[in-house]
């Protein structure tokens, strides 16, 4: 698991491995205080502890045992669910609704979540059956007390959409305390970098294209202190009849989003909040998108499908300095 390699700079180091599906990667400059095998281990442990509290695919998880608990049972969460829980109760507010982790129900009737076979993947699911998920997706329905969460009518949550950005913000504040200035932290697309890269500027993150998805990239951003996130339709999803099911849901539908929005980019203060709002922007599609991130001023970075089934991409004011910079 642990790989250390050179990368450009002199004394950034580089440490990888698999969490949440997908693989992360860190570039980090040495620092005299740490070394690099150590911090590798302690980004082990803290992504092994958030996948212990808010991992759908863990049996024995938190967010597990709350999904399993039945109406009115208090389960006791840990911080990082709480921290993760404030983010999605702000931005499903924000957002009216778009971003709504309280979708188990509907991810898992779709086919995308834990139950995923090659049965549900292909078919669209019965009227009734998505009215019934639909039902069972209200994020409003969890009550806080303290440390606990209890259930007032049938909901199953899934972070899906916020924890990779939480566990890159975890990732970054672990490094952060132990005197890292300068490093790249990513995983499955949701990046948070601080100071400078190997090659002494700005880091430059590139926003992939659907065209291309082999390591071909539509543009970069350069940033330095900054905390970024992706949502898109086309690393996950399913057809039927050359239709394109997307794996973000629209609560307000019961139906996987409908619209040419192939991906949506969003920096703001946090990648929790990137990822979410990510995510919720996927939702409103390419025509409202815009006006919602210029209203919660975040800088975002659009990619939709034209008429010719070419891809076009826009970007809004508050994004510009990330483009130009160097
Ligand atoms: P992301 O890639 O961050 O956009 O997250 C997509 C995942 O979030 C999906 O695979 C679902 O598990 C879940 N999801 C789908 N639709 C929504 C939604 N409207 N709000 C919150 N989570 C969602
Ligand atoms: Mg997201």
């Amino acid at each position: 698991m642990l790989l250390l390699a050179g990368c450009g700079g002199d004394d950034y180091v580089s440490l990888q491995g698999e969490t949440m599906g997908t693989r992360y990667h860190i570039t980090l400059q040495n620092s005299d205080t740490v070394a690099a095998d150590v911090l590798h281990t302690l980004v082990e442990r803290r992504l092994d502890a958030i996948n212990r509290s808010m991992s759908t695919y863990r049996d024995d998880s938190l967010i597990t045992a709350f999904n399993r608990a039945g109406l009115q049972q208090a389960v006791t969460v840990d911080a990082d669910f709480l921290a993760v829980f404030a983010v999605a109760s702000q931005v499903y507010q924000a957002s009216g609704g778009a971003f709504n982790p309280g979708v188990g129900e509907l991810v898992e009737l779709w086919g995308f979540g834990r139950k995923l076979t090659l049965d549900n993947l292909q078919q669209v699911p019965a009227a009734d059956a998505i009215r019934e998920a639909m039902a069972h997706s209200q994020f409003a329905a969890i009550e806080r007390d303290q440390q606990q969460l209890i259930k007032q009518a049938p909901v199953q949550l899934d972070f899906s959409a916020v924890a990779k950005g939480y566990a890159v913000d975890a990732l970054a504040a672990l490094l952060q305390q132990h005197g890292i200035r300068n490093y790249m932290v990513e995983i499955g697309g949701e990046v948070a970098t601080a100071g400078n890269s190997p090659r002494g500027g700005p880091w430059h993150i590139g926003i992939e294209s659907p065209q291309q998805l082999r390591g071909r990239t539509l543009s970069a951003l350069k940033v330095h202190d900054s905390a970024i996130a992706t949502s898109g339709d086309y690393r996950q999803f399913f057809e039927i009849d050359n239709k394109r099911y997307s794996h973000t849901i629209d609560p307000r539908t019961g139906w996987p989003v409908q619209h040419q929005l192939a991906s949506v980019t969003v920096i703001a203060d946090s990648v929790a909040l990137a990822d979410a709002w990510a995510t919720a922007l996927m939702v409103f599609g390419e025509q409202e998108a815009l006006a919602r991130a210029d209203a919660a001023g975040l800088a975002v970075y659009l990619v939709y499908r034209d008429r010719h089934g070419g891809f076009v991409s826009h970007y809004n004011r508050a994004m510009q300095p990330y483009m130009d910079a160097d």
